[in-house]
């Protein structure tokens, strides 16, 4: 076994050992099928951004995904309508009710949210359905997108839900009732059935939960199933909706964006970091597994997983403000040298966003450019930059030539090439040098010496 391996797996194997003799709950049963569940099952997994799979327990063993599926088929529906479409039909607010309320807006007659099943039957309503690609179809492909391989339906927990399914229909008949949807939700209800009866281990769910954390990249198969924007969203609407009506506990306690369903599964996705899935099929009384609740809120605190969390700020990302005279580079004869003096240099490493980018600039502003009348901005060490740092830097680069400042940037990757930039006047300035030294002789060969 890897070392990773160990170092995860032991984690998820002290959770299952602490609460896998918690037999409090019940076994869903307004499912008959659900019910025959063996109440001892136990599985956990998790899922890296890297596509590392690590999982304890029974996290092999299949079960039905039930109000799992919310999040993914409702994932499918902005990608294809966009959001502001799809909020015509469904709102994001939390109902603070329980899965199967009648939570309708009084005016508009709009379901609370895509989480509750009455969102969740408008939001499989609103899934295209055409004679080439049939709704339950595009569902089903896309879940097994989200998990990585080609998923199918247990047909016995289908037609034992189809014959017990009232409440859902009625659901769909008031929905009708209230509302201008431009589809039959009564239709829909018996393709939410299906979604519902749709066959996952915990492995899968963890896929599935991951390619949520990784901006809706499937992070085994590479496979981009819904946009980055969609992902977001997704999980946005997971966190304030995702646990029924203990939503706002959950994000409280445990901190992460989840959604759970009545035959006992439960995923939890950390952002840019993993996703979590667990299995046990005894149900507290909101309809959250109770084995799974305890090992999400230990794990989350054991590992400080909790999103409003504020660790230490990532590694420094200015690394030198300085001037050219304690610089190696610095060795091109007593003429060049005193101009190379005045060349400010800033370096910078690691991966460049937001914040990243405000301490670049914030240090280019310190290396005091206008006094020196030139700057250099190293980015060798930088391994990423995001497109919004990207604007940003070459946004105040722009300003800085626009100012009279001989600018140049050390960027041989030319991470900091491709975008455009407003103010940009000199793109000589923008112009990727291979080093420091060559960024540098430019500068100081533009300096009167
Ligand atoms: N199919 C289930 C129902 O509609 C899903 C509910 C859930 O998992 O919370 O009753």
């Amino acid at each position: 076994m890897s070392v990773a391996s160990e170092a995860v797996t032991d984690a998820l194997r002290e959770l299952h050992t602490r609460f896998a003799g918690l037999g409090d709950g019940q076994l869903a049963d307004h499912i008959p099928q659900l019910a025959l569940a063996d109440p001892d099952a136990f599985g956990l997994a998790l899922f890296s951004m890297e596509g590392h799979s690590y999982s304890t327990g029974d996290a092999g063993a299949t079960f039905t995904m039930q109000s799992v599926s919310k999040p993914f088929v409702y994932a499918l529906a902005l990608a294809v309508l966009g959001l502001d479409e799809v909020g015509r039909w469904v709102n994001a607010e939390p109902s603070g009710e329980a899965f199967n309320a009648i939570s309708l807006e009084p005016v508009t007659g709009r379901p609370d949210n895509a989480m509750v099943n009455a969102g969740a039957i408008v939001t499989t309503a609103l899934i295209p359905d055409t004679p080439g690609a049939p709704r339950f179809g595009r569902i089903l492909d896309c879940l097994s997108r989200f998990a990585g391989r080609q998923l199918d339906v247990d047909e016995q927990v289908y037609a034992s839900e189809a014959v017990t399914g009232d409440r859902n229909r009625a659901l769909a008949y008031l929905i009708r009732s209230a509302g201008p949807l431009p589809v039959d939700p009564v239709a829909a209800v018996e393709t939410y059935f299906r979604q519902c009866a749709v066959r996952v281990t915990t492995l899968d769910l963890a896929a599935m939960a991951a390619t949520l954390a990784h901006g809706g990249v499937n992070p085994l198969t590479g496979d981009a199933v819904v946009p980055e924007p969609v992902a977001a969203q997704v999980l946005a609407v997971m966190a304030t909706c995702g646990m029924y009506d203990a939503s706002g506990d959950w994000l409280l306690r445990v901190g992460l964006p989840a959604k759970s369903g009545v035959s006992g599964g439960l995923i939890a996705s950390g952002p840019a970091r993993f996703g979590l899935a667990t299995y046990s099929p005894l149900l507290d009384p909101t309809g959250t597994s109770v084995r799974g609740r305890a090992a999400l809120g230990a794990l989350s605190e054991r590992l400080g997983l909790h999103l409003m969390h504020n660790p230490a700020l990532a590694g420094s990302t200015v690394t030198l403000i300085t001037t050219a005279d304690d610089l190696p580079s610095a060795r091109t004869g007593p003429r060049a040298l005193a101009r190379h003096e005045r060349v400010a240099v800033v370096a910078a490493q690691g991966a460049l966003d937001f914040t990243a980018a405000e301490r670049v600039l914030y240090a280019l502003d310190e290396s005091r450019p206008q006094e020196t009348g030139s700057v250099v901005l190293d980015l060798r060490q930088v391994t990423d930059i995001d497109s919004v740092a990207r604007a940003m830097l070459r946004r105040g680069l722009g300003r800085l030539v626009e100012g009279g400042v001989r600018t140049a940037v050390a960027d041989p990757a030319g991470r900091l090439a491709p975008l455009p930039c407003a103010g940009e006047q000199d793109e000589a300035a923008l112009r990727p040098f291979a080093s420091r030294e060559e960024a540098m002789t430019w500068c100081a060969s533009g300096l009167a010496g």
